[in-house]
């Protein structure tokens, strides 16, 4: 494949990400998102307020990497206009904006030359073209029925819950192909309460998953050794809060810590990481049923759902279903074992 082909594939998928990036839980990430959709509506006419070193273009076709703009606690909470002003201001108080940026793109494109001076360094560009050539070789055009059927539109089974782990990608972990699951992943997979002020980003997935694509299945996934979980097992919440978004968006889970510092008050932090890191996804199961759309489908029969846990240490999966039952009250004690793998 040329260089110019592949720069086309990437620059379309960047472009459709500047609107769909809202299961991501990094806020670099959705602001990066945010300058991305402000360029293109701009007609590609930079602003003038714009700092140069942000670029609206393929990386592939970039002469040199792109800088990642770091961000502090002064950059400020409103709107993205803000934070690019905020940027500004950073790079203005280290001296001239352009020959700021120019010794930064210096220093990091010396860094990728080399480490010790000998090895040679992560090259992120690199990677995500080694990447993405290997999938289009390997998968895309080997299975030109299944990217054609997917170009016309998805029909997922199955949405999943999963944590940003970098390890516990389900599709990975599940085999699922293209097409098969509509994915939202988080700090340890949690489903946050229906509240369409707080928690809109996992509401519009939710409601989307299942009044428009349909799916069968809700699958939350907990895992082994999950730091968000361990996270909610050890932050004080003593009315004080060190992280900026960490405590509050973990504070999901809290039922869950509460029913395993009952029921296992005297364990070790680890065996009471794994209980919640299981009781947290029944936590999330009983979340879900505070969003009618999920609740009318599991009345009518059209949805259900699953809870697991992976276990990337001991390479298992349990899998769990919601026991529904309209005439008693629902609990998450009625979440039961049903399937257990040890391969
Ligand atoms: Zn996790």
């Amino acid at each position: 494949m040329s260089t110019a082909s592949i720069n086309t594939c990437l620059f379309s998928l960047t472009k459709s990400s500047s609107s769909s990036s809202s299961s991501s839980p990094s806020p670099n990430i959705i602001r990066s998102s945010a300058i991305s959709a402000r360029l293109s509506n701009n007609n590609n006419t930079p602003s003038p307020s714009f700092p140069n070193l942000i670029q609206n273009r393929p990386v592939f076709a970039a002469p040199s990497p792109i800088i990642t703009p770091t961000w502090r606690e002064d950059m400020g909470n409103g709107s993205y206009e803000e934070a690019i002003e905020a940027l500004e201001k950073l790079l203005r108080e280290k001296g001239d904006l352009k020959a700021t940026a120019t010794s930064k793109v210096e220093q990091i494109t010396a860094e990728l030359k080399t480490v010790d001076g000998e090895k040679p360094a992560f090259d992120p560009v690199e990677r995500i073209k080694t990447g993405f050539i290997h999938f289009k070789k390997e998968k895309y055009d080997k299975n030109p029925e299944l990217y054609g059927e997917l170009a016309k539109g998805q029909s997922p089974k199955f949405m999943v819950f999963a944590c940003s782990d970098s390890r516990v990608c389900p599709s990975h972990v599940l085999d699922f192909q293209p097409g098969e699951a509509f994915v939202v992943r988080n700090v340890a997979n949690l489903v946050p309460p229906y509240d369409q002020d707080k928690y809109s980003g996992t509401g519009s997935a939710i409601e989307y998953a299942v009044l428009h694509l349909k799916v069968q299945y809700i699958v939350v996934i907990g895992h082994s050794a999950c730091g968000g979980i361990k996270g909610l097992m050890t932050f004080p919440y003593d009315g004080k809060y060190s992280t900026d978004f960490i405590e509050e968006w973990v504070k999901v889970g809290l039922p869950a810590k509460a029913k395993v510092n009952s029921a296992h008050g005297g364990a070790e932090l680890g065996e009471l990481c794994t209980h919640c890191e299981k009781e947290a996804v029944a936590v999330s199961l009983g979340n879900l049923l505070t969003y009618p759309f999920v609740r009318d489908g599991l009345v009518n029969g059209t949805l259900g759902l699953k809870g697991g846990h992976y276990d990337f240490i001991n390479g298992t999966f349990e899998l769990w279903g919601l026991e529904f039952n309209v005439t008693k009250p629902l609990s998450v004690k009625d979440v039961a074992t049903i399937l257990h793998w040890k391969l």
